[in-house]
């Protein structure tokens, strides 16, 4: 095993190694580039807060015929099986869908009644400690928050994550701080933050230690546009190497963010993919038309796939799932994701 030592040249000097190293995997005294597995690289602890020294290989989320029934009768998870990658996974369903139990079970909080979900090897039913090492998690509901600024909290909640380096809790707060935005008001007391804040913080908690799974539930519910925005950008910012499932019930958080999603409703997957290819299924077939009273909005539902319809200056615009052109005044549109997910779930709701 050759030992490499990384640091002593200006920063430059780092990216021929990296450069060339596709993942690197942490080790004891260093880290090992999966393609030179003869040798250790090993990297001055300054360096260790640099972003691409944590690329790893993204892991794989594999959740298998998944099912849950709660005590009151309510079937939240109909045998659901799904496989996540790398990058973003945008869980969509509408409320009551499933999401939440779905995103508690694969952060181990909770157990399904039959089916499994591994990561990579990891069997999380079974290996929790195992998963709660790789996990950050930001819950829907976040809870009360103290009077306690998010200095104090964040590193409360490094020394719980393991982090007993005072140093190194340190380094990786200010960073995290600094990331969400935060670093001005990080000695505020977190109970005076605004939801986009709070927010911000709940990504800053689920960052801390370094996670390879970042589970965020409905994160940008309720938070203005501006905030929304903010926040998106933030969740972008995540690196590659990490795998991220953002659940929402917002067509625009899966189509701004995520490389591949999936649709659920009432505990079923309806559909999964990438949302350019289920966008381009649906090219051409659909149609839209201004619609110029409620009566003959009732009669075209009656007689039509309607798959929404928005008010515009007081009008009703309908967008008209069809093969072939339906006359009568429609128009081809091009297809949104909107289209995709109220025509899934529209036909869902036929069945
Ligand atoms: P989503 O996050 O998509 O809104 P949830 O997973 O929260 O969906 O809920 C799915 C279904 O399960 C809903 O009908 C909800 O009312 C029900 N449900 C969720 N949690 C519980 C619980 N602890 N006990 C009983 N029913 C629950
Ligand atoms: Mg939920």
């Amino acid at each position: 095993m050759r030992k490499l030592q990384v640091g002593d040249g200006p920063e430059r000097d780092l990216w021929p190694v990296f450069g060339k190293a596709d993942s690197l995997i942490g080790c004891c005294s260093g880290w090992l580039a999966a393609d030179k597995p003869d040798c250790v690289i090993h990297f001055p602890p300054r360096l260790w807060s640099y972003q691409f020294l944590r690329r790893v290989t993204p892991l794989a989320v594999t959740i298998s015929n998944l099912s849950k029934t709660y005590p009151n009768g309510v079937k939240a998870l109909k045998n659901i099986s799904l496989q996540i990658g790398n990058n973003m996974f945008g869980l969509l369903g509408p409320n009551g869908a499933g999401k939440s139990t779905l995103m508690r079970t694969v952060a181990t909080l909770q157990d399904p009644d039959s089916g499994s979900v591994h990561l990579d090897g990891i069997d999380v039913l079974e290996q929790k400690n195992e998963v709660r090492k790789l996990l950050g998690y930001l819950p829907q509901e976040f809870g009360v928050y103290p009077k306690i600024s998010a200095l104090d909290m964040l590193n409360h909640l490094a020394v719980m994550k393991g982090v007993t380096s005072a140093k190194e809790r340190k380094e990786m707060i200010d960073a995290l701080l600094q990331q969400t935005n935060l670093w001005e008001v990080r000695k505020k007391a977190l109970s005076t933050y605004s939801g986009g804040m709070k927010q911000r913080f709940g990504i800053a908690q689920a960052l801390l230690a370094n996670p390879r799974l970042i589970i965020v539930d409905e994160p940008t519910a309720g938070l203005d546009p501006a905030e929304r925005n903010r926040f998106l950008n933030l969740l972008s910012s995540i690196g590659r190497e990490v795998t991220v499932i953002l659940s929402t019930h917002i067509v625009d958080d899966v189509r701004e963010l995520c490389p591949r999603m999936a649709i659920i409703a009432s505990g079923e997957l309806l559909l999964e993919g990438a949302p350019a290819d289920t966008l381009a299924a649906l090219n051409g077939k659909i149609w839209s038309k201004v619609v110029s009273s409620d009566d003959e909005l009732r009669a075209l539902e009656s007689q039509m796939h309607v798959i929404s319809t928005h008010l515009v200056a007081g009008l009703h615009e309908i967008r008209v799932y069809s093969d072939g052109n339906p006359g009568d005044g429609f128009h081809a549109v091009d297809s949104e994701l909107e289209d995709v997910y109220f025509l899934n779930l529209s036909q869902q709701a036929k069945n």
